[in-house]
């Protein structure tokens, strides 16, 4: 097989992700979609899918997992390996084939960083916003996050992402 056409397809994509801590159970997945109904990020965004990432990693579409952008918006909450029949861990899977993505090539070192420092950001903001909530949580009617506002926009300012 042509290197070209085995980036595209290759047979043995699942078997790599399967070979990382977390992603043994890979293979027993049947499509349920469980993950996808639950995903916070589906939620807000319907391109993005556990269900079928792992249909793809299933039918070895190695090249498009692995470039694709789709693959940094998992919020690896865990969230799809809770409620699993199959006890597939989608969160470690999406751990490894960032890994992957990494190593060969298809995204730098330097942005898999830049996503941790998202990530560690988000976690923050929310921290900010849920406080803020949390001191206005006695008023009637819309809780307001505008107490938040000033400390979070210093934040991301301030942030290195
Ligand atoms: S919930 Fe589990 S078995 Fe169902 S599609 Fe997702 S990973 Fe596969
Ligand atoms: S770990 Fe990722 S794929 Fe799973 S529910 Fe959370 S955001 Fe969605």
């Amino acid at each position: 097989m042509a290197d070209e056409q085995k980036k595209a397809y290759d047979p043995n994509f699942k078997y790599d992700v399967a070979a990382q801590p977390g992603g043994e159970q890979i293979k027993v997945c049947f499509s349920c979609g469980t993950c996808t109904a639950g995903c916070p990020v589906t939620d807000v965004d319907a391109r993005y899918s556990p269900r079928k990432i792992i249909r793809q990693i299933l039918l070895g579409q190695r090249e498009a997992v692995l470039s694709n952008e789709l693959l940094w918006y998992c919020e690896t909450c865990y969230t799809c390996s809770a409620y699993c029949p199959q006890n597939v861990k989608f969160g470690d899977v999406m751990r490894a084939i960032r890994e992957m993505a990494v190593a060969e090539g298809y995204w730098t070192p330097e942005f898999l960083q830049r996503v941790r420092n998202v990530d560690r950001l988000a976690h923050e903001l929310r921290l900010d916003l849920v406080r803020a909530a949390l001191r206005t949580s006695s008023e009637a009617g819309a809780v307001s996050i505008e107490s938040a506002a000033e400390v979070v926009s210093d934040k991301i300012k301030k942030a290195s992402v």
